[in-house]
């Protein structure tokens, strides 16, 4: 298939304001995103995830390392082209109530993206197109007038939705769009932007830490850890085969996607690490049961499989 994002060797090191000390967010990270899939991201938090999706949009300058969007190296672009390159890429954050100005309208939420994009657009035109909008997210005609917090957190999420495709974008980071959201609006929110991405043509990268979630949605999936890639594969090798010690554990902590039903919980013991003083060699050596010698000294870089899925561990992992 044909690679929409091709991300090389990326890194975010933040300053802890402790004179040397930086935070590794990102630690030297590759990986693709196809043309029309979605590629979830998965892990605990502070591993790096939210980082990397802004990186990926280039809302966040990388310390090294490329970001390419269909062949054009971010870093690269003239502020214009970046302009132009905004419109194809979007974001839906995963608090909306904090994103959605609370003093705005819905069409006025609504009408900025095609203010600052398109100034010959005329008012009608743009309510045109604001109807459109609201219409394709499942909310009515009247909630045009009303502010955010008219809404319930559902509705909120659309109205995000709504904002997110209203340009048209090929390709929309969603950072954990539906984490504060109740369980029971979760799957509708879920089917709204699965039909979204069916009508929009859309590429997703989908960070979520609900493994449950990410199971539902993405067609291929990257497990990170401490600003690392451990393990990243299609949906079904990772799930079913779940080669990476990380990946078995975080699997392992929810009932019902357990391999078997006599298939014991691993314990992910100890807290995670901090990332401004990461472990030596595997990050994720102190909390892994099978822990070796040479995983103290040396990180072990990502290998692939026969089946494509790339693992990084040094035990022997077919
Ligand atoms: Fe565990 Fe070693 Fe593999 Fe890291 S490299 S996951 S410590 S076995
Ligand atoms: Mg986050």
């Amino acid at each position: 298939s044909e690679v929409l994002v091709d991300v090389k060797n990326l890194k975010k090191y933040f300053p802890t304001g402790e004179k040397g000390k930086t935070v590794k967010a990102v630690d030297d990270i590759s990986f693709q995103i196809y043309k029309g899939e979605t590629l979830g991201v998965v892990g605990e938090s502070g591993c790096g995830k939210s980082t990397t999706g802004r990186l990926v949009l280039h809302l966040l300058e990388p310390t090294e390392g490329t970001v390419t969007f269909d062949g054009q190296d971010l870093s690269r672009l003239k502020k214009s082209e970046m302009r132009t390159m905004r419109k194809r890429m979007q974001i839906i954050f995963q608090d909306p109530y904090a994103s959605l100005d609370p003093r705005k309208t819905v069409f006025q939420i609504l009408e900025e993206p095609y203010r600052i994009h398109h100034p010959e657009m005329s008012r009608e035109e743009i309510y045109t197109q604001v109807e459109r909008l609201i219409a394709c997210v499942g909310l009515r005609p009247e909630h045009i007038t009303r502010y955010p917090h008219e809404f319930s957190g559902g509705q909120r999420q659309r109205v995000g939705i709504a904002r997110a495709i209203a340009l048209n974008p090929e390709f929309v980071v969603c950072d954990e769009p539906v984490s504060a959201l109740d369980v029971s609006i979760q799957a509708q929110v879920i089917n709204l932007m699965q039909d979204i991405k069916k009508e929009f043509s859309l590429t997703y990268m989908f960070i979520s830490h609900d493994l449950r979630i990410i199971k539902h949605f993405c067609d291929r999936v990257m497990v990170m850890y401490l600003g690392n890639i451990v393990e990243i594969g299609t949906k079904d090798a990772i799930y079913e085969k779940r080669r990476h010690p990380y990946t078995q554990a975080l699997l392992s902590a929810i009932p019902n996607i357990r391999k078997q039903e006599n298939e014991h919980r691993i314990l992910l013991t100890g807290d995670i690490p901090s990332p401004v003083n990461p472990p030596s060699g595997c990050p994720f050596h102190p909390r892994c049961r099978y822990c070796m010698d040479i995983c103290k000294k040396e990180k072990p870089q990502l290998k692939t499989m026969a089946d494509g899925t790339q693992v990084a561990c040094h035990l022997k992992i077919e």
